[in-house]
Order: structure tokens, then C-alpha cells, then sequence
């Protein structure tokens, strides 16, 4: 048989006959990145709002991030926390800048953020009690709250479709009614030790908790003497404008979740742990054998870097506000189809009146690579360093979508 007689499978037919079937995914196959685009086998080009939901802070392949990859990859990858390394003390220290005083431990996800920090209530439950374990282990998180895959994360995220065929589940959660402070209240009582929420819920449906709700959350959890862990591995890292999401409201949890964006698409997730609890973890209680390796803490640094070098913090919130005023222009423009635009910063939601997936099938088409969201929502994540002009393009093609539809 003649070599060039053999037909190498597709991407899409490896995918069939190889790959888990726990995706649905679009017949698109992606193949290169730079900045807020991205192009499949076929040559076609697709501006990303996509951004690895809401992973590629700096856009792909962004010359510092892969400058610094490249130099750590050639110096030294791995070596476990067994030992120290420069990178991991050198982020834990720009990270506890942005959140203040406290610790930090590095993991691999937002997942994996997520379960650190579920350790950690119960550590704090058992210190309201005398130290006993068992009694004190109760965390109130919202209604279509969103935390992840794992046994505890899925635990702490109400929706039968992510929590159906996998129960039993992790005893200990309860669940209040988003920016509704009295539904929360009302699940406090002696086995409280914790309450979890996303600042802003992502998958449920880009929902901002109110400023007036998180500052409810701090007084309720000073007054039982809970703690108050903020999940901003959706929201964080600058998505809004501010490092951290919560910001914007001017509370301080005890303890924060991280991931997503902080690797700028190299895998790490973080816990910051304040004052109040960051010495409940001591030798032996908790680990794992990635985390905060060289190589994953060199591009959270470079993210970093690029975030504070180029003021994209600014940019997001000048920027933001621009591309938002348009967006809600072109919700009143269209209101059988689009019900309102939610979210801050480049955290958005477009809130239609149906089904969104056919949405996101046409604005692919139309060029546009944008992830749904619970409640009807078209999400639209671009990288931090989307430039005005990217932005008022996704308008465009938004635009032309809702004509199409109309
Ligand atoms: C994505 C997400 C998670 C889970 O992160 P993984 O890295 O997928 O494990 C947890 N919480 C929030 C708010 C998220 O958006």
C-alpha cells in the first residue's frame, strides 16, 4: 500500500471513536490563537469571547505570558511542595497583596480552590466548638450557585442537572436565595460554620450578589462568627475591573477561591485565607502534588505582570462601560429577543427571552465564539486586553444576529 493511500482520522472522528462523551460539543476544531482570536482546520477566524471561559486573561499566546512559559519551561518545571520555589513564594506574595494579610495555597483548579476551602469551614466549624469535629460543619451557598464538578463542589451546587446520577452527596449545605439576606439568615443556627458564594454566579446566569447583600453576608457571618468565602474563580483576576469582584462592594471575606483567569490558560487555581482562619491548615492536612509548580506560578506572574504593566484593570473599566451601554442599546433595540444585559466589566450576560444555544450556533457562524449561561444567558467573556474596537465588533455581530432572528 502506497503511504500516501492512508487517510489519517479527523479530529472529529478521533474525537467519536476516543474521547468521554460528556461535552456536546460544536463541529469546530480550533488550531491557532493570538490576542481575541482564535481559527479552526478550515482557516476561518473567530473573535473569543469565549476566552477558555474566562481562562485567557491576556487573549492567546500574549508575547510576555509566553516568553516567561517558555524560559521556566527550559529552567525548571516541577518539583512538588515538598520543596520551596521562588515562583510559588513570589505569587503568594502578589496575591496577598491584592487581597491583604493572609496565606495563600496553590492548587490545580476551581474545583479543587473550591474543596480546599470547604476543608477549611469544617476546620473553622470545629474551632466554634471546642475543637470536636462533626458538630459544627453546616455551609449556606446560593441558589443557583455554581462551585464545580467535584463531590464537594457539586454538594454546593443546587442543580439537578450538574447533581443528578451522582448522589449521595457531601452532607453539611444548605441554600439561601441569592441577594435575598433573609434566606440566608434563616439557615444560620449552631452547626453554621461558613457561608459560600460566587460574588458573581457565573454558569447560573452572569447574577451579581448586590452590594448591599455581600455587605449583609460580612455582618451575618461577624455576628455567628462564620466564615465569609467569596468563589471568584469566574469573576476574578481582573474580569471586572477590579482584582477581585467583591471589591466593588468594599467587603473583605475571610477566604477566596480563585482559578480561571490567573494562569492566563496554564492550569492553577489558588485559596487566599485571611487572618481569621489561615492558620487552620498545618502539616499534613491538605496537599496536592501539582500545585504551584514553577512553571504554573511563572504564568500567573506574567498574567500579573501584564495586568499591572498595561493598567488593564483601567482599560476593563473604561472599556466595559462602553461596549455595556452599546450592548444595552441593542437589548432595547431588540426586546422580543433580548430581555436585558447583566454582569460588570468584561463579565457580561446577555439575557434573552428563549432557548440561548441556537444563539450561540448563529453568532459562531457569524464569527463569534461566546458560552451560554443558566437563565437564557448568552455569556461574553472577552480577554482583558480586548481592545474598544473588538469589543464594538461583537456588537456588530450581535446586532446581526437579533436581525436575522427578528
Ligand atoms: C469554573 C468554576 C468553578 C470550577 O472550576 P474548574 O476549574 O472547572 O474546576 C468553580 N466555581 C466557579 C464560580 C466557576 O466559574
Amino acid at each position: 500500500m502506497n503511504r500516501s493511500d492512508v487517510v489519517s482520522p479527523s479530529t472529529a472522528d478521533l474525537y467519536d471513536a476516543h474521547v468521554m462523551k460528556n461535552y456536546g460539543r460544536p463541529p469546530l476544531t480550533l488550531v491557532r490563537g493570538s490576542g481575541s482570536y482564535v481559527w479552526d482546520d478550515q482557516g476561518r477566524q473567530f473573535l473569543d469571547f469565549t476566552s477558555g471561559i474566562a481562562v485567557c486573561a491576556l487573549g492567546h499566546c500574549h508575547p510576555h505570558w509566553v516568553a516567561q512559559v517558555q524560559r521556566q519551561a527550559g529552567e525548571l518545571v516541577h518539583v512538588s511542595n515538598l520543596f520551596r520555589n521562588p515562583n510559588q513564594g513570589e505569587l503568594a506574595r502578589r496575591l496577598v497583596g491584592y487581597a491583604g494579610p493572609g496565606r495563600v495555597f496553590f492548587c490545580n483548579s476551581g474545583a479543587e480552590a473550591n474543596e480546599g476551602l470547604l476543608k477549611l469551614a469544617r476546620l473553622h466549624g470545629a474551632t466554634k466548638v471546642g475543637g470536636e469535629e462533626g458538630k459544627c460543619y453546616k455551609v449556606i451557598c446560593a441558589q443557583s450557585a455554581f462551585h464545580g464538578r467535584t463531590f464537594g463542589g457539586m454538594s454546593a451546587t443546587p442543580q439537578e442537572k450538574i447533581q443528578k446520577g451522582f448522589r449521595p452527596l457531601v452532607p453539611g449545605f444548605a441554600f439561601g436565595e441569592l441577594n435575598n439576606l433573609a434566606s440566608f439568615e434563616a439557615l444560620v443556627d449552631d452547626t453554621t460554620a461558613a457561608i459560600f458564594v460566587e460574588t458573581i454566579q457565573g454558569e447560573g446566569g452572569v447574577n451579581p450578589a448586590t452590594t448591599e447583600f455581600l455587605v449583609g453576608l460580612r455582618k451575618l457571618c461577624d455576628r455567628h462568627n462564620l466564615l465569609l468565602i467569596l468563589d471568584e474563580v469566574q469573576c476574578g483576576i481582573g474580569r471586572t475591573g477590579k482584582f477581585y469582584a467583591f471589591e466593588h462592594a468594599g467587603v473583605k471575606p475571610d477566604a477566596i477561591g480563585m482559578a480561571k483567569g490567573l494562569g492566563g490558560g496554564f492550569p492553577i487555581g489558588a485559596i487566599w485565607v485571611g487572618p481569621k482562619a489561615a492558620e487552620l491548615f498545618q502539616p499534613g492536612m491538605h496537599g496536592t502534588t501539582f500545585g504551584g509548580t514553577p512553571l504554573a506560578c511563572a504564568a500567573g506572574l506574567a498574567v500579573l505582570d501584564v495586568i499591572e504593566r498595561d493598567g488593564l484593570l483601567a482599560h476593563v473599566t473604561a472599556a466595559g462601560a462602553v461596549w455595556l451601554a452599546a450592548l444595552q442599546a441593542l437589548a432595547a433595540e431588540f426586546p422580543a429577543q433580548v430581555l436585558g444585559v447583566r454582569g460588570r466589566g468584561f463579565m457580561l450576560g446577555l439575557q434573552l427571552t428563549s432557548d440561548p444555544i441556537p444563539y450561540v450556533a448563529a453568532l459562531r457562524d457569524a464569527g463569534l465564539l461566546a458560552p451560554s449561561a443558566g437563565g437564557n444567558v448568552v455569556r461574553l467573556l472577552p480577554p482583558l486586553t480586548a481592545s474598544a474596537e473588538e469589543l464594538a465588533n461583537s456588537v456588530a455581530i450581535i446586532r446581526s444576529v437579533l436581525s436575522a432572528k427578528a
